[in-house]
């Protein structure tokens, strides 16, 4: 089996370097490339994608997963052999069933669907957009039909992010936390919302940076192992587990921004560097789906970084960084500011609390698009209205309606949101079986110490890498499958004591 074993990890080896100078290219063309290198560098991206895609899905590796098969039969679930050939045939399984023919054709249309994109929605024009998103639609019928026996159409676009999810057990959860939202963003959107004119100043990028890379830096994020840049849309990625990076975004007039990206972006990529190294180079060296992902950027953002204990011990050299603007902003006047809830019409710059409403949104009308209970061309008219019943607000166009996230105009209708809502679940859940076996991790965050929360992540998350499915995962690491109270006990008491609820 020894053989058989080395054949396998170099083809995977091989793979994955392919796929990891696509990641590289592509923080290239988000960093520094000059606008003339564009058209080559799509191409180049391309070439490489194809090539990975076909070493991938050689009958080879086939041969090979079956040979391994009996051997790994008889080893534990969760061991490094058995769980790399459970995974790889897993992805192996998923790209024989879709022609190559058929993702050329996906990513020709959403290269340009994406350009059109970029044009339309400053120019608010739905209209230019529409007969692409159509066919963006009926590809993505296509691809969930390459997986027959479903139960809703959506299932196989979902599994594809979220591996293990369905629509019916997503719609489920979503529907119970819907129930406990809407009550809560009323009770606190009835009051007058909190003043954040502090955040909103001249705060000159070089200190902002100095400070971005402080706050990451004692979170526990390896600069010896990544570094941080600078781009339109912040992001993290990898080109190696020892070479785990983030990209964030500075606003002079919005302290928010870089500073909770930063934090956000450096979550996911202390994930990252915390996976096994004996994992790399094959498909385990990757956190696993896009909703336990996000629960760990999740965590460090919201529960670590928007939390008063940690503002305790920050806002004094928060403070004395930025002298002239916030000598006269109390802590609380911050802490206030930082957590301002409001109805938006913007998901991304939504708070805690509507986050999710914004997500249900997007998830349902996804899910009505693909099953043909909603049309292409009456999609405005239904955005409208639900933010209109959830939000109480009209959008005044469709630039922060329809056409406000990139997601459908670069890929397909389906899979596209509920990662982030999963992601909020489970950044709580999981912090409430770290605060169960170390109690002390409050105390230490006023203190700015992260070691052992961070230990305990490592232990129960980032070293697994790819190995275990969400569920599996959180039934592990918490004792329980994925439950919302956590998150809504979370809510109550953080906000509740804001807003006096
Ligand atoms: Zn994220």
């Amino acid at each position: 089996m020894e053989r058989e074993f080395k054949e396998l990890k170099r083809r995977l080896a091989e793979i994955s370097d392919l796929e990891l100078v696509i990641s590289l290219l592509n923080w290239d063309q988000s960093t520094y490339m000059p606008p003339g290198g564009g058209p080559a560098r799509g191409r180049q991206m391309a070439t490489l994608a194809r090539l990975s895609q076909e070493k991938f899905a050689d009958a080879a590796i086939g041969r090979l997963l079956d040979a391994l098969q009996p051997y790994v039969d008889d080893l534990p679930y969760d061991s490094d052999e058995a769980s790399l050939v459970r995974v790889t045939r897993r992805e192996y399984e998923r790209l024989l069933k879709v022609p190559p023919s058929f993702m050329a054709e996906y990513y020709n249309h959403s290269a340009s669907q994406y350009q059109l994109w970029t044009e339309a929605r400053p120019a608010n024009d739905f209209a230019a957009v529409l007969p692409g998103l159509q066919k963006t639609l009926d590809l993505s019928r296509q691809m969930a039909n390459f997986f027959p026996g479903y139960e809703h159409i959506g299932d196989p676009l979902i599994e594809i992010a979220d591996y293990g999810m369905k629509a019916s057990t997503l719609q489920h959860l979503f529907a119970e936390l819907r129930a406990q939202l809407v009550p809560i963003v009323q009770a606190i959107t009835s009051q007058p919302p909190a003043d954040d004119a502090c955040l909103h100043q001249h705060f000159p990028k070089a200190q902002q940076q100095e400070l971005s890379k402080a706050i990451i830096r004692q979170l526990g994020y390896d600069f010896d192992r990544g570094r941080l840049d600078e781009t339109h849309h912040p992001f993290m990625t990898k080109f190696s587990l020892g070479d785990v990076r983030i990209l964030t975004r500075y606003l002079e007039d919005k302290l928010e921004e870089a500073l909770f990206s930063s934090i956000h972006e450096a979550g996911h990529a202390m994930y990252e560097q915390g996976i096994c190294r004996d994992f790399e180079a094959t498909p385990l060296a990757s956190g696993i789906a896009a909703g336990l992902h996000e629960s760990q950027s999740r965590l460090w953002e919201n529960i670590v970084g928007r939390n008063r204990g940690f503002w305790e011990y920050y806002y004094p050299s928060l403070q004395a960084a930025f002298v002239d603007q916030l000598k006269t902003t109390s802590l609380d006047t911050f802490y206030r500011a930082i957590n301002k809830v409001e109805r938006s019409l913007v998901r991304t710059a939504a708070d805690e609390v509507t986050y999710n409403l914004h997500i249900m949104l997007r998830f349902d009308l996804e899910l009505a698009l693909l099953d043909g209970s909603l049309a292409i061309h009456d999609l405005p008219e239904a955005w409208h209205t639900r933010i209109q019943d959830d939000f109480g607000i009209t959008p005044p166009d469709d630039r922060d309606g329809v056409l406000q996230d990139v997601h459908w105009f670069n890929g397909f209708i389906g899979g596209a949101f509920q990662g982030y809502t999963l992601g909020n679940i489970l950044s709580v859940q999981f912090y409430e079986a770290a605060l169960k076996a170390h109690p002390g991790i409050p105390d230490e965050i006023c203190q700015g110490q992260f070691e052992t929360l961070r230990a305990w992540l490592t232990k129960n998350i980032y070293q697994h890498g790819s190995k275990f499915t969400t569920q599996e995962l959180v039934q592990r690491a918490t004792g329980s499958p994925i439950q919302i109270e956590p998150y809504i006990r979370y809510l109550r008491a953080k906000f509740g004591e804001l807003y006096r609820l």
